[in-house]
């Protein structure tokens, strides 16, 4: 029998799941909150789907559960943060009250993170910034799985990158969007419900076309969105996140060493403006113009509209949980 539970419930229960298996309280929070957020805006290919993944990878030790992550104030502008072999979200946390110090300050601010297992979504990281007023630009790497500019073979991560921009009196624009056709965890959701990939998705591990998931997921590798221009999205983040935050690259993943590991060991960076710094530059004004003619265009959904309208609806009525999502509660609680 499916059972509804509110937002701040099922928060606690994942809270409860990752002390269980070793996480600290201050870094189970974070990661639970964005699970949590990721069921309550019904993204549920980075819900509750995810919660074995993070709890066999600690298991198998490549992430570290009580890594305490250490923000340092490398330059007027910038943020360097150490995420000491833990979760990307509690070091984002950590480093979030000086970056916004400084975009404020500033007018701009970027925060580097490295050493860092970013397993979510990325959109929980970025609307909270954007609800502040700052216009946020976020990139995360990850182990290698697409392959690029008509390679051969998956050399880097399914690199997603967010984008935010605050508008008055309503809740900020937001898109959030993997570097290849399908986010890996689409692949996973698909692979369970034993339903085939859309045409031009993935190859097997003999760089053949397939639209099998599991053969994309065992061995294979998946496409970069847009052919050559999405190749050097993926591209760019991958300087970003690996060479400029430190992170590891995607094809130095070191993770099957560590039978059961999941996630990736990898980089972000989060840069934050304030558009208010602009002289003159009327923002609130001239977005809602812009949101404007895109309506009269035609446009009925912005993205984040969809997510929104769940969150609505599960923030009045809860989130309605699964037999299979109780019976996973259940398991890792026990
Ligand atoms: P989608 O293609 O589902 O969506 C991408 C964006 O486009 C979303 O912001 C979505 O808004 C918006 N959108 C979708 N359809 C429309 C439409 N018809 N009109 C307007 N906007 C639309 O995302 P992906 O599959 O590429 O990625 C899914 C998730 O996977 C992302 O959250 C990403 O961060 C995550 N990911 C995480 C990785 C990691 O290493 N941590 C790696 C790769 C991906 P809406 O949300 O409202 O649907």
């Amino acid at each position: 029998m499916p059972k509804i539970v509110r937002v701040d419930e099922l928060t606690d229960t994942i809270i409860r799941i990752f002390v269980r298996h070793g996480v600290s309280p201050d870094n189970a929070a974070p990661v639970a909150e964005t699970v949590a957020a990721a069921e309550r805006d019904g993204a549920h290919s980075h819900g509750l789907l995810r919660l074995p993944g993070y709890i066999a990878t600690l298991k198998s030790g490549w992430v570290d559960g009580q890594a305490v992550p250490v923000a340092t104030d490398a330059a007027p502008g910038l943020v360097v943060t150490d995420a000491a072999n833990g979760f990307a979200q509690p070091a984002l946390r950590v480093s979030a009250p000086l970056l916004r110090d400084k975009a404020r300050r500033q007018g701009i601010a970027a925060v580097t993170i490295h050493d860092s297992h970013h397993f979510a979504a990325l959109w929980p990281d970025i609307e909270p910034f954007a609800t502040d007023g700052f216009i946020t630009l976020a990139v995360v790497n990850g182990r290698r799985r697409i392959v690029i500019w008509e390679g051969k073979q998956k050399i880097l991560g399914t690199n997603p990158m967010g984008f935010a921009c605050p508008r008055a009196g309503r809740l900020p624009l937001v898109w959030d969007q993997a570097s290849s056709v399908m986010a890996q965890g689409e692949v996973l959701l698909a692979s369970r419900r034993g339903s085939p990939l859309p045409e031009a998705v993935g190859l097997d591990a003999d760089g053949n076309a397939t639209n099998d998931p599991h053969a994309v997921l065992e061995g294979g590798s998946l496409l970069p969105f847009g052919g050559h221009k999405g190749s050097s999205i993926a591209f760019m983040i991958e300087i970003l996140a690996g060479a400029l935050a430190g992170g590891s690259f995607g094809f130095e993943d070191r993770s099957a060493a560590y039978p059961g590991a999941q996630t990736s060991k990898a980089g972000m960076v989060v840069i934050l403006v304030d558009p208010l710094r602009v002289p003159g530059n009327r923002y609130f004004e001239r977005i809602e113009s812009l949101f404007a003619a895109i309506a009269e265009s035609g446009v009925e959904r912005l993205p984040a509209d969809r997510r929104y309208a769940h969150r609505e609806r599960t923030l009045r009525e809860g989130i309605s949980l699964s037999d299979h999502d109780l019976a996973t509660l259940d398991a890792l609680l026990a």
